[in-house]
């Protein structure tokens, strides 16, 4: 590619610069966008944020210029929750910190009302007591408990016969 040779505006800060070769940019705007990369990839790989409007909330950089460095980096794009399709319907983009979008939200979140107060009327909690400390209730345990009882005692004398 032929090199060029004329005093150019840098398309970032708009500063007139000198021969900017094949760059877009000033040195110092390539700088200054490394930098903010930087950021937000220690923000996404380090902190683990995923939505990106808190990924702009803790670099201090606006949406757009996130979505521009996502845009330009693509391991970085996966990793962001709002580049992803809704979990549920496949159409419509998912919503910062969601797998689903709005609608699918609103459907799910009816959905799981409903099924919360199903539950709430159909299950009764049942204490759960040890064994060892419930009382003999009934005569059918009281039997049976006798019965184990009989049995070992019953064991007893046979096992004294073999002495
Ligand atoms: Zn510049
Ligand atoms: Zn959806």
């Amino acid at each position: 590619m032929q090199k060029r040779t004329r005093i150019e505006r840098c398309a970032r800060c708009g500063k007139y610069v000198g021969d900017l070769a094949d760059e877009k940019w000033c040195a110092n705007c390539a700088a200054e966008y490394q930098e903010q990369v930087e950021r937000v990839e220690n923000t996404i790989l380090n902190e683990g944020l995923t939505v990106l409007t808190r990924i702009a909330e803790r670099t201090g950089l606006t949406e757009d210029t996130v979505r521009h460095i996502l845009k330009d980096t693509k391991s970085l794009a996966q990793r962001v929750e709002v580049e992803f399709p809704c979990a549920r319907c496949r159409q419509k983009p998912a919503q910062p910190g969601s797998d689903y979008c709005l609608n699918c939200r609103m459907d799910l979140d009816q959905a799981l009302g409903e099924a919360a107060a199903q539950l709430a009327d159909d299950v009764t909690p049942e204490p759960v007591d040890p064994p060892a400390s419930k009382p003999v209730d009934n005569v059918e345990a009281a039997v049976e408990n006798k019965r184990k009882r009989t049995s070992i005692t019953r064991m007893y004398p046979r096992r004294q016969r073999f002495k």
